[in-house]
């Protein structure tokens, strides 16, 4: 019985650590040599601390010992297209401890792949898998390693190998829909100011970019990410070029030019696809199964998705426990212990956002709800808290939510 993981991104890092929490050994391989870097807006909210807080309670605490990595942020900014601007508290500022950071994520990944435990993880870096093939009891895992073609097989594969995922396209060929697809870019720039003492991360839905919106994340040592993205329908129906809107916006924008007078580009701006989790592609069979970006699981809404890859990487690991136990690799035990939690787990999340989406379209019905949904309480407290509390989740599914909060709107 062999394991093998691709992709040493969240995803990968995550199962792996758990698969070592459980004392299971196995394989976990990735093309790139870390440090790498990966295009993402380095946001790590609730959802990543609570995952990587089920592996080890203390992490939030070592992460917050490691400011040249971590900065902690408190509460977030939203500038709606009448250029009104919200600030809200998500934490505590009395708390020593936040729940939310932001990191680069060349740090944040290294970072993870320092957790692995080499007694039970065989870790192998610098090897880009090339085919995969159902074969007899398992699947075949083809692999390129300095320049040499060599295999291996495999009782269970793990696909964390991200958007462009060899396990997807092999095994569960899912077509890309420009609905369910997100396009943004990143770029890093060093000395922005105006930023909350807190380091407030900010979204911006300016006017000049509808639909979709702008990102301004602080980072540490100085530097900011500053991004743009929208779904990949409306960026191709608007032949949008992200790199020019965002240099003239930076540069132009009566809300920003002040901020970035100063400020630096550094490196090139890259940009990167998001598969939203608005539509899952099969998350599993025989002898295989998704996780993270290869099982589409951002938000289809904020466009996180570190907290959902490390989430599922702890379900995979689980699910792969019960599949030892039971000596079966087979579509049915994934579809038991992996599949049907994961939508328990995730799916009401995943359609509360989606639902969201249709504000995409509609910045007019957005500046009305922000004015009012800052003012309501109940309604506020809900947003900012459905991702991290399973009983504020609830609150969606009942009727006396939606009359307290209509409720609040007008009166
Ligand atoms: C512009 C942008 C901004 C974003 N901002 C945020 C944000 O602020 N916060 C947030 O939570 N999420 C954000 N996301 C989403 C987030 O980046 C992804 O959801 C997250 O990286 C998914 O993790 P993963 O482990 O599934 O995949 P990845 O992080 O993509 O890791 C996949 C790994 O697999 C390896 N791999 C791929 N193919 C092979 C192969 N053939 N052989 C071996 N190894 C392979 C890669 O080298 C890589 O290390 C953003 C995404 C984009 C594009």
């Amino acid at each position: 019985m062999s394991i093998v993981i691709i992709g040493a991104g969240p995803a990968g890092c995550s199962t792996s650590m758990f698969l070592s929490k459980m004392e299971i050994p196995h394989i976990i391989l990735d093309k790139a040599v870390f440090p790498r870097d990966k295009i993402c807006g380095d946001g790590l909210t609730h959802k990543v601390i609570y995952a990587l807080k089920k592996w080890n309670p203390e992490i939030d605490k070592i992460m917050a010992a490691d400011p040249k990595r971590f900065l902690p942020s408190r509460g977030g900014v939203l500038v709606t297209t009448d250029r009104n601007r919200y600030e809200v508290a998500i934490e505590d500022p009395e708390n020593p401890i936040t729940e939310m950071f932001t990191s680069k994520r060349i740090d944040f990944d290294t970072f993870l792949t320092e957790q692995l435990d080499s007694r039970y993880a065989d870790i192998r870096f610098g090897v880009d898998v090339t085919a995969i093939t159902k074969v007899s009891q398992g699947i075949e895992v083809q692999y390129k390693q300095n320049g040499e073609t060599q295999s291996m097989k495999a009782s269970v594969v793990i696909g964390a190998d991200g958007d462009r995922s060899i396990v997807q396209k092999t095994l569960v060929p899912f077509e890309k829909d420009p609905m369910h697809y997100g396009g943004a870019i990143r770029a890093y720039y060093k000395g922005v100011t105006g930023f909350n003492k807190d380091n407030y991360m900010e979204f911006h839905l300016l006017k000049e970019i509808q639909p979709g919106y702008l990102w301004i994340f602080p980072l540490p040592n100085g530097y900011a990410n500053v991004g743009l993205g929208t779904l990949k329908k409306y960026a191709s129906e608007g032949k949008r070029n992200f790199r020019e809107e965002l240099l003239s916006l930076v540069k132009n924008h009566p809300d920003l030019k002040e901020r970035f007078k100063d400020a630096t580009l550094e490196g090139k701006i890259s940009g990167w696809s998001l598969p939203m989790g608005s539509k899952l592609p099969p998350l599993s069979g025989d002898h295989f199964l998704l996780t993270g970006d290869a099982a589409c699981l951002i938000d289809p809404i904020s466009g996180e998705g570190i907290g959902n890859a490390l989430y599922s990487g702890w379900l995979a690991a689980e699910a792969i426990q019960k599949a030892i136990a039971a000596n079966d690799f087979t579509a049915a035990i994934w579809k038991k212990h992996y599949d049907e939690r994961l939508y328990r787990t995730m799916g009401g999340d995943l359609k509360i956002s989606h639902f969201f989406q249709v504000f995409y379209k509609m910045p007019r019905l957005v500046n009305f709800f922000a004015k009012r949904a800052y003012k309501n309480h109940l309604l506020l407290d809900t947003l900012l808290r459905m991702n991290r509390d399973d009983a504020v989740q609830k609150r969606f599914y009942s009727p006396f939510f939606y009359v307290k909060v209509i409720w609040g709107f007008f009166f």
